[in-house]
């Protein structure tokens, strides 16, 4: 096992590995930008090196100086957390050739998955149900595209191949706008993403957002973990994140998870991964993998009784699994708020000082956040300051207490979503469970 580890990110998520390698004895080496010296787990950790100015570019971003912590600290990994360089091909490979050990996919694993094009490719080759589309890059010959969008049906969505974050994508409602959508998305493509090559799947209408947790380990052994529904979206952000998700059955969970397990020993995956299917009149479509930790994975945490961060550091030391399929049990409902320093009605960030934080507590509450009374939130990063996670036996238990939880926890001195997040755990339509990704802006008129 790792002596010593390298926690190449900030917040929530710094903190909540930090305490894992605590809790296996492991050395931590926090690395923060200027702006970040009382960040929680920098208090916490064992050393710590300032890599950099406030910007995320030169600190969170910056890959020699990340590298040189590592040397200087004499660590053995580097836990790239979520976001920033977690799914960085190129610095996970920096990474290895300095002769550290990357948490997280091998290079090539992280660079297939990347391309979107290449990711549903290896995807169908294994079996996994992608949505009906070009398979492949589209080409120039406009009747080609133009028949290969009418043998699909309308409406379709175009999409850059190297797209992220909910950007380089166009939906197409009939034959008159393909051409020049493709072109458009093409440009942007170019522009955001230096690649100009995008792809056509059919456009679903109301699908929910399910995504399958999959672990595998560097001896063939590839388990999933079960599913979590985050179809509560903002602007392609996750808002909320149950698990299980409404109406999978365990014969649907069985199958479809033994898919992507199966998936994972073809393409010889490492690590902790995700899945994500959109979900519609009862069939899974894939549409890409995430191959780090994710920001909802305490609800899978919460059901299975799997320390998910904990595992992936296992993984990276190339011991096996901890567990086998038949060991993996769902258990009860959980769900997860995202906390974000934002105004709940104009969801413009709201950095600055929190004069007041009552944290809320009790039986099945879980919270993952680095704040603190007198904590400043920085106004140069991501608004989430935190996540609050509960668990209960049944879906209505795990709503009640999140909806005291809600209640109860008091942050003051900047704006929160904590009303938004009220609203909708009172809702009728989300009480009921199975809403689809739309659902939440519909209900907020956007
Ligand atoms: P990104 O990598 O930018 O997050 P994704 O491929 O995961 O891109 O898609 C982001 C979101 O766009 C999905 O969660 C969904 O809301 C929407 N979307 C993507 N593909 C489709 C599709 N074929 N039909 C309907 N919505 C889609």
């Amino acid at each position: 096992m790792f002596d010593k580890i390298v926690i190449a990110n900030r917040g929530e998520i710094a903190l909540r590995i930090l305490r894992c390698c605590k809790e296996m004895g492991i050395g931590t080496v926090a690395v923060h930008s200027s702006a970040d010296r009382d960040l929680k787990h920098v208090r916490l950790a064992d050393e710590s090196v300032c890599i950099g100015p406030p910007a995320s570019a030169d600190s969170y971003l910056n890959v020699p100086a990340i590298i040189s912590a590592a040397e200087v600290t004499d660590a053995m990994a580097i836990h790239p957390g979520y976001g920033f360089l977690a799914e960085n091909a190129d610095f996970a490979e920096r990474v290895e050739q300095s002769g550290f050990a990357f948490i997280g996919p091998r290079p090539e694993t992280i660079r297939l998955m990347g391309d979107k094009v290449s990711a549903i490719e290896s995807m169908k080759a294994s079996g996994v149900p992608c949505v009906p589309g070009s398979d492949g890059p589209l080409g120039d010959d406009p009747e080609t595209n133009i028949k290969l969008a009418r043998k699909i049906g309308y409406p379709i969505i175009i999409k850059a191949a190297a797209g992220g974050g909910g950007r380089g994508m166009r939906v197409v409602h009939s034959e008159a706008a393909l051409l020049n959508a493709i072109s458009l998305t093409r440009a942007e493509a170019q522009a955001a993403f230096s690649s100009d090559v995008v792809y056509l799947e059919k456009f679903l209408e109301n699908p929910r957002h399910i995504e399958i947790q999959v672990l595998a380990d560097q001896h063939g052994n590839a388990i999933h973990l079960a599913e979590r529904d985050c179809s509560m979206q903002r602007r392609h952000q996750k808002v909320v994140e149950e698990a299980p998700a409404p109406g999978i059955t365990p014969e649907i969970r069985a199958k479809i998870g033994g898919r992507c397990a199966e998936a994972c020993r073809k393409i010889g995956y490492r690590g902790a991964g995700t899945f994500e299917f959109l979900y519609e009149d009862g069939e899974f479509y894939f549409i890409e993998m995430n191959t780090r930790i994710q920001v909802e994975h305490p609800v899978t945490e919460m059901i299975t009784g799997v320390d998910l961060v904990k595992e992936q550091i296992r993984i990276a030391a190339n011991e096996k699994l901890s567990h086998t399929q038949d060991e993996i049990i769902v258990r009860g409902h959980a769900f997860e708020c995202r906390l974000n320093a934002e105004d709940p009605e104009t969801f413009m960030p709201s950095p600055g000082t929190i004069s007041q934080f009552h944290s809320p507590g009790g039986l099945g509450v879980r919270v993952d956040s680095h704040i603190y009374n007198g904590y400043c939130v920085p106004p140069y990063y991501d608004s989430m300051i935190g996540k609050l996670i509960v668990h209960g036996d049944s879906r209505e238990t795990a709503m009640a207490r999140m909806r005291t939880a809600l209640s109860e926890c008091v942050i003051e001195g900047i704006k929160t979503n904590i009303p938004l997040h009220q609203d909708i755990f009172s809702d009728a339509a989300f009480q009921a469970g199975g809403a689809n990704i739309h659902y939440l802006e519909k209900k907020l008129g956007l």
